[in-house]
């Protein structure tokens, strides 16, 4: 056994080490839907569980007995997940403490007086970020009811047995991921200002509309945590959630939409809960918080270079730190 510090090794692989080319192949066909198991694995199990009686039931017309269940397991799926990634970053003193340096922004946002609860904090901040990530899971669960009874009363095409074309299913099942992201970098960068932030619906800059009196909300999260990741305006849920209704376009296999709709609910968790690993590691969103003009998209699909909008995080503490020691 060799002596001396130990330094961390790879198990299988030294990704480290590998060329720019190789690395971006391996995130591009690989680590992105690795990244991901957690949204299919509620996906599958909202199929397998809950579709099967809801959509038997939704043939007989809207009723409350199969729609409460929908609501009932999303919101499960919200405060299992939303409320175990809080636990363990804030809530909890035995595993937030060692983290603590690993914060992107060292001020705790939920923590004025009191120590940070569950559901609420001394700043407020919580309170709204719980409140309006539970309006986000309920309008999802309005998408998924209406794609029930549309698909069990005839209404869209879909086909029922995942096996009986595999190449079709498992392409599109990759594709959401990607989908995703596109997705969301557009319906994102619609609801920032188009060309000016004091403009508005007399110069024609809906973005800048659409930021003052909707997106603004998710943006007072600044700083922020997990239950940031929905907290945004009802109106925003609309549109965010529009990513899901693949199926209303080409013909799809149930289980498509249920991947789709359970990645944008449970993907903004890593990506808001403002910690480098062991947390999300999402540098690129949280520096999308702090500066609110860059970084609209995702580092996969990167239109942020493209249209000159990206900032590297790295070079962004650089340049805090020069500007901390000049006030020195
Ligand atoms: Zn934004
Ligand atoms: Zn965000």
């Amino acid at each position: 056994m060799a002596k001396g510090k130990a330094v961390p090794k790879y198990l299988i692989f030294d990704y480290d080490s590998w060329p720019q080319w190789a690395r971006t192949l391996y995130d591009f066909a690989i680590a992105c839907h690795v990244a991901h198991l957690l949204d299919f694995f509620c996906a599958f199990l909202c199929y397998q569980f809950i579709f099967p009686s809801t959509f038997a039931e939704a043939a007989e017309g809207f009723k409350l007995g199969w729609i409460a269940k929908i609501v009932a397991f999303n919101l499960a799926v919200e405060f299992t997940l939303y409320g175990f990634w809080h636990h363990m970053l804030y809530a909890s003193k035995t595993y937030s403490t060692p983290v603590k340096p690993r914060k992107f922004n060292k001020t705790n946002q939920y923590e004025a007086e009191k120590r940070v609860g569950y559901l609420s904090s001394s700043t407020g901040n919580l309170q709204r970020e719980v409140f309006f990530t539970t309006v986000g899971f309920l309008i999802s669960s309005v998408y998924q009811t209406i794609m029930t009874y549309c698909w069990a009363n005839g209404y869209v095409p879909y086909y029922m047995d995942f096996w009986a074309y595999p190449a079709w299913s498992i392409g599109w099942m990759l594709f959401v991921t990607y989908w995703r992201e596109f997705h969301f970098y557009w319906v994102h960068r619609a609801i920032h200002p188009w060309w000016n932030a004091k403009g508005g619906l007399h110069n024609g800059d809906i973005g800048a509309f659409l930021y003052r009196h909707c997106h603004s909300l998710h943006h007072k999260s600044y700083n922020p945590g997990p239950w940031a990741g929905l907290s945004m305006h009802p109106v925003e849920h609309i549109i965010y959630y529009t990513c899901a209704l693949m199926p209303l376009i080409v013909v799809q296999h149930p289980l498509h939409f249920f991947y789709a709709k359970f990645h944008a609910d449970v993907a903004p968790i890593g990506g808001h809960d403002g910690f480098a690993d062991p947390g999300g590691d999402s540098d690129y969103h949280y520096l999308h918080h702090a500066k609110f003009e860059v970084n609209y998209g995702v580092p996969l699909i990167n239109f942020d270079v493209l249209f000159g909008t990206f900032m590297d995080y790295k070079e962004y503490n650089k340049e805090k730190k020069k500007q901390e020691e000049k006030k020195k």
